[in-house]
C-alpha cells in the first residue's frame, strides 16, 4: 500500500508556485473573511495565512464579530470586489445564523472567486469548462494525479453529495473519464456500493465510518473526512480521523491518504493554485 501523502505533493506545489511568481513586480494577494470564534474555522483561516505567507502571496485577514450582519458582510465584500489591488476573496464557512450563504457566495464577484462557489462559476464546472476548481476535489484529483493513477474508465464511487465536496468532486472525476456513482444517507446497501469501486472517496463526515470490508482489494482510498474526536492522551483533549478506518483500509487499498496530511493540506495547495490563476487572468 502506498500512503498518498498530502504534506509532500503540498509542499511541490508551493515550491513550484514561489517559484512562478519569483519575478512578479505584483505579488497575487487573497483576503480571507472570518465572522465570528468558530474554533475549526479560526485554525483553516489561519493556515491559509501561513500558506500565503510562505508562498509570498500578500494576503490580509479580515475578522469581523459573531454578532456582524448581514448587511455588514456584503459591504465589505463589494469593497473588496472593487479593490484592484484583490485577487481572490474567500469567506470562511459556516457563517453565524443571521446571515444568508448563499447572499454571501452570490456577492463575491465570479472573477475573485477562489473557492469556485459563486452559482456562474458552479455552472461553468457543471458544464465542463471551470473557471477555477473547487479547491477540495481539485486537491483531490491532483493528488491522483502526482502519483500517476489512471481514473480514465475507473469506477470512482462519491460518498458525500455537498456542495463544497461530494458533487464538484463527482464533476471532476468525470471530467477525467471517470464512471461516478454519487452516494448519500439514503444510498441502499452502501457497502456493496463502495465495494465495487476501484476509486473511493469518502466526503461524509463521520468519524471512521468506512470499514476495511467495504473496500475493494487493490482499490485507491482517498478520505476527505476530517473529524475532531476525544482523545484524553492527546494535550488538545482531541485527536483528527478522517471517515475511514485508516489502520483497516490500509490492510486493502493500494493507495490511501491519510488524516491528517491527506487532502488537508492539498486543498491549501490548491487555494494557492487559484489565487495565482485569478491574479493572472486579472493582469493578463
Ligand atoms: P456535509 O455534511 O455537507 O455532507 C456530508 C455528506 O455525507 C452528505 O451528502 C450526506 O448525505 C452524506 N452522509 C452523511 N451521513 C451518511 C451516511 N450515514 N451514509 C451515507 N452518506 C452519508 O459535509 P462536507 O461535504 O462539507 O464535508 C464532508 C467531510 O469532509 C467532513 O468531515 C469535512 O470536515 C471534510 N472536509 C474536509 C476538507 C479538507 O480540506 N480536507 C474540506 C471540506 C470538508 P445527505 O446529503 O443525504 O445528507
Amino acid at each position: 500500500m502506498t500512503v498518498l501523502d498530502g504534506n509532500l505533493v503540498a509542499k511541490q506545489i508551493k515550491d513550484e508556485i514561489r517559484r512562478a511568481i519569483a519575478g512578479y513586480a505584483v505579488k497575487p494577494k487573497l483576503v480571507v473573511i472570518l465572522v465570528g470564534e468558530n474554533p475549526a474555522s479560526k485554525v483553516y483561516v489561519g493556515m491559509k495565512d501561513k500558506a500565503c505567507a510562505e508562498i509570498g502571496f500578500a494576503s490580509e485577514k479580515l475578522v469581523l464579530p459573531a454578532s456582524a450582519s448581514e448587511a455588514e458582510l456584503l459591504a465589505l465584500i463589494d469593497r473588496l470586489n472593487a479593490d484592484d489591488t484583490v485577487d481572490g476573496i474567500l469567506c470562511q464557512l459556516p457563517l453565524p445564523k443571521q446571515i444568508r450563504e448563499h447572499q454571501v457566495l452570490e456577492r463575491i464577484s465570479p472573477q475573485k472567486d477562489v473557492d469556485c462557489f459563486h452559482p456562474m462559476n458552479v455552472g461553468y464546472l457543471a458544464t465542463g469548462n471551470p473557471f477555477v476548481k473547487p479547491c477540495t476535489p481539485a486537491g483531490v484529483i491532483e493528488i491522483m494525479k502526482r502519483y500517476q493513477i489512471n481514473l480514465s474508465g475507473a469506477h470512482a464511487v462519491v460518498v458525500g453529495r455537498s456542495n463544497i465536496v461530494g458533487k464538484p468532486l463527482a464533476q471532476l472525476l468525470l471530467a477525467e473519464h471517470a464512471t461516478v456513482t454519487i452516494c448519500h444517507s439514503r444510498t441502499k446497501d452502501l457497502a456493496a456500493v463502495c465495494r465495487s469501486a476501484d476509486i473511493l472517496c469518502a466526503a461524509i463526515g463521520k468519524p471512521e465510518m468506512v470499514q476495511g470490508d467495504w473496500i475493494k482489494d487493490g482499490a485507491v482510498v482517498i478520505d476527505v473526512g476530517v473529524n475532531r474526536v476525544d482523545d484524553a492522551t492527546n494535550p488538545r483533549g482531541y485527536k483528527l480521523v478522517g471517515d475511514v478506518d485508516y489502520a483497516a483500509a490500509a490492510k486493502r487499498a493500494s493507495y490511501l491518504t491519510p488524516v491528517p496530511g491527506g487532502i488537508g493540506p492539498m486543498t491549501i495547495a490548491m487555494l494557492m493554485q487559484n489565487t495565482l490563476e485569478l491574479h493572472k487572468r486579472r493582469c493578463g
